[in-house]
């Protein structure tokens, strides 16, 4: 009886050994899969700063083109406003 006592032991302890390794990998291919969808946001949303179609204040959609140079878009007259002092220099 002592030594199937010891067989069941055992392999209770391996099979809680093999569960806790199978769990970090788990959590580390969970952490991994986070990490890449952050990267993946964080460059669409670079994307969408770049576009020239968005507003080159704060991004939204453009409706409103620059009259100087008709290159730079706004969302409206506020964001022209805020970004002329910088925009002046390339209009
Ligand atoms: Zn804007
Ligand atoms: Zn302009």
């Amino acid at each position: 009886m002592l030594e199937l006592h010891r067989a069941v032991a055992a392999a209770e302890t391996k099979a809680s050994l093999v569960v806790a390794s199978e769990r970090m990998k788990m959590e580390r291919l969970v952490e991994e899969v986070k990490a890449q969808v952050k990267m993946e946001v964080m460059e669409t949303l670079n994307k969408q700063e770049r576009s020239n179609e968005n507003c080159w204040n704060c991004g939204r959609a453009a409706s409103e083109t620059c009259s100087g140079c008709n290159r730079a878009r706004y969302c409206g007259p506020f964001c022209q406003h805020k970004d002329w002092e910088n925009h002046h220099k390339v209009c």
